[in-house]
This record gives C-alpha cells, structure tokens and sequence, in this order.
C-alpha cells in the first residue's frame, strides 16, 4: 500500500531526546513586555508545541517542530523571535518565510499583537503590493520582516533589505516552501544571510524527501513532533452526501444554503475556474457569497478576507490557497465541494474549524468516483465519515 510505506516514512521523523516541556510562559523567562503581550493575546497556557519548541528556538538551536495546523506554531516562533530580539538596534534581525501572502500578514498580525508591549517594527514583505511601501517601510527599519519569498529576494537583491544582522530564519508551512516551485528562491534567500544563522522549520506535514532537504541548510536540528495522534480531527463531525454525478452537486448545495448561514462556511472547489462559475451560479440563484484564489489581485483578497473575518460575509468560496493556516475562528462548517486532490489538504481545510478545542462539522460531496478518495482519507487519517444525515440543522 502507498500510504502505508508514506506513513512510515513519515514516522522516521521522531522528537529528540531530552527535550523539556515548560508548562507555563512564566517558566520561559520571557521579557516581561513580552509575558504581558502573550497575556494581553488572551492566552493563559502554552499549547503543546508552544511548551516544547519555544525556549529550543530561545536557545538559538535550529529546530524542526511539527504540529498540525492550528495547534499554535505561529505563536511560537512569534514568541521565540520576539524574546531574542535586541529591541533597541532597529535592524532586521528575524525574517520569516511563509508560502501565501495571506499568511505573511497574518503572521506580522500575530507577531504585532503578541509584541504589543514591546517596541517593535514588523513588516510584510509580500507581493502583489506597490513595491514602494516596502522601500519606505524598510529604509525606516524593521525588527522582523515577514514575507512571501519572491519578494523578499527581490528586497534582498536591491539591497532594500539588509540581512547582515539576521540571528534567525523561520521557514512556515516549510513542506510548501521547500516543494513546488518555492525552494530555489528559499536557497537564494539562505546564501544572503550571515553563516550561521539559526534555522527554524515549522510544519502540519512534514514528507520525507522534504526532511531530508533540511539537512542543506540545518545543522543537527532538535526535532519536536507533536504526534498525528494528539492532534486529529477530533470534535469535528465529518459526514459525506452521495450524489452521484457532479452536476448533482449544485443543487445539494443549494438545499444546504440555509444551514451554512447559521455561523459561517467556507466551500472548497479544487480549481479557480470551478470557484469562479459556483459564486457566479449561487449568486444568479439569489445567494450571498463571496470568494477568493489566487488569481485575484491582493488588495482584492485582502478586502475579501477582511470582510469575512469581521462576519460581514457568510460565505466564502475558496481553493486551496485558502486552506493553510489562515485563522478564521468563527467558521464551523467546511464543506468540500470538491474533495482534495491531494490528502495532506483535506486535513488543512478541515482543521482549522476544530481549533482549540472549538467544534466544527465538515461536508464532503462525493461523486461516484470519489468514493475511493474517500475511503483512502478516512484511512490516512484513521478517522470515520459518515452519512449526512437529514436533519443536519441538529448537528451544526
Ligand atoms: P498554527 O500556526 O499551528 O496553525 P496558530 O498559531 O495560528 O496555529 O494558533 C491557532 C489559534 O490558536 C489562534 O487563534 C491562536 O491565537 C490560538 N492560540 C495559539 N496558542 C494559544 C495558547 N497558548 N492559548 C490559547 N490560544 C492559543
């Protein structure tokens, strides 16, 4: 079986040895700007991850830490740069790489919250935006740039961003940025910046052959893994509707619609034409929707996001582009109107509704020739889809 031997590769990634848990942040002997700042965020105690990988970053070692999406990896590294950096020389001294723009942002959010006590500059550094904001805001001095890593070479290159004082380098969703397209410009990034620079590698996923790239750029790396098990898609229901052929699927949706409405859903198409025709069909048929992938223009997809997380939209129709990392907390409902093509994202998709504890209900339509699909994903991950039920108001 494929996943079998994947899921074993994936199992020779295990935690290092003699790695201590801290059960609080006081125990981290943070800053005290800092320790108010992780208060003031609303959070009382370290998460997993938190608890293990914050004082190995602290401590200047490259780590490796590998958590599922949601479990609070950006707040750890936020954590780990913010205490390490020397606040009072206004020179970059983090820089944090992160596969969509969205998540650059989000990441600087984090990193100005968390550091709200303290004197911080954080910047993002993400395309799609006038390069002019970038020049002033880094001739201006940034603590921390965040970014998307064809900008922040292009920074880099014109001698916009200065990396001679960079203690740290944190690689976000790194299984994206080190596969696909991404990993020539990572490397391009990495030889611009002062030998021994500490290296931080966070991942929901980490594959082997992605692993084993870490080695070109990390020396003996403490491994923290924080286990598929502790971190399933437990709380969330998750069901199936049959339907049989594809042009089933709209009408299915349509009975839905009113259950979505009740919080907030999100519905996941694997192509951006196919996002592009379902807002335009719902919205013919007098639906509310909004939707979003990556061909739109950033400020566009800012305006979209914006508009959802304040609750003004309901609706968001989305590819994938959406699925990693971004926080919405309020949506409990995913529906996959199409299922993933690649398993790793249904868990990206679906997990973030179960954050925290919090609660969610997934959806997934399933045509005749996703039955095998499906049956591989409740495999993959152990878990068990069921059939929808008809009163699907009593669930949500
Ligand atoms: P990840 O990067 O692993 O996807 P995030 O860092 O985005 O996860 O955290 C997910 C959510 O949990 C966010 O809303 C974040 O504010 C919250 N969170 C993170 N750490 C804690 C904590 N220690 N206590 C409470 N909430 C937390």
């Amino acid at each position: 079986m494929e996943f079998d031997k994947e899921l074993d590769k994936e199992l020779q990634f295990k935690t290092s040895k003699n790695v201590p848990v801290v059960a609080t942040f006081e125990q981290m002997n943070l800053k005290d700007d800092l320790l108010r700042g992780i208060y003031g965020y609303g959070f009382e105690a370290p998460s997993a991850i938190q608890s293990r990988a914050i004082m190995q970053i602290i401590s200047g070692r490259d780590t490796i830490a590998q958590a599922q999406s949601g479990t609070g990896k950006t707040a750890t590294f936020s954590v780990g740069m913010l205490e390490v950096i020397d606040e009072k020389k206004l020179d970059t001294q983090a820089l944090v790489l992160s596969p969509t723009r969205e998540l650059a942002v989000q990441i600087q959010d984090v990193i100005k919250a968390l550091g709200d006590y303290m004197n911080i500059q954080c910047h993002a550094c993400v395309g799609g935006k006038a390069v002019g904001d970038d020049l002033k805001k880094l001739s201006k001095g940034q603590h921390i740039v965040s970014g998307t890593p064809g900008r922040v070479l292009d920074m880099i290159k014109r001698r916009n961003l200065n990396t001679r004082n960079i203690k740290v380098l944190v690689l976000d969703e790194a299984d994206e940025l080190l596969s696909k397209g991404f990993h020539e410009q990572i490397y391009d990034v990495y030889r611009y910046l002062p030998p021994g620079t500490q290296v931080v590698v966070v991942s929901a996923t980490l594959p082997k052959d992605v692993l084993s790239m870490t080695n070109k750029f990390m020396t003996d790396p403490v491994k923290i893994l924080v286990k598929r098990d502790e971190i399933t898609l437990e709380g969330i229901k998750q069901f199936f509707v049959q339907v049989e052929k594809e042009d089933w699927k709209f009408d299915t949706l349509c009975d839905l619609y009113d259950s979505l409405t009740i919080t907030q859903a999100v519905i996941f198409c694997n192509t951006k034409k196919k996002v592009d025709w379902l807002s335009e069909s719902l919205r013919k048929a007098n639906f509310t929707v909004v939707a979003m992938h990556g061909d739109m223009k950033q400020d566009e997809r800012d305006k979209i996001m914006n508009e959802f997380r304040l609750g003004n939209s309901r609706v968001l129709i989305s590819t994938d582009v959406w699925a990693r990392g971004i926080d919405v907390q309020q949506v409990s409902l995913v529906i996959n109107y199409d299922l993933p093509s690649d398993r790793e994202n249904y868990i990206h998709r679906i997990g973030r509704s179960g954050r925290f504890g919090r609660k969610g209900v997934a959806i997934n339509f399933v045509t005749k020739d996703d039955t095998q699909m499906l049956h591989d994903i409740e495999q993959y991950y152990s878990t068990q889809i069921e059939e929808m039920p008809v009163s699907l108001n009593d669930i949500l």
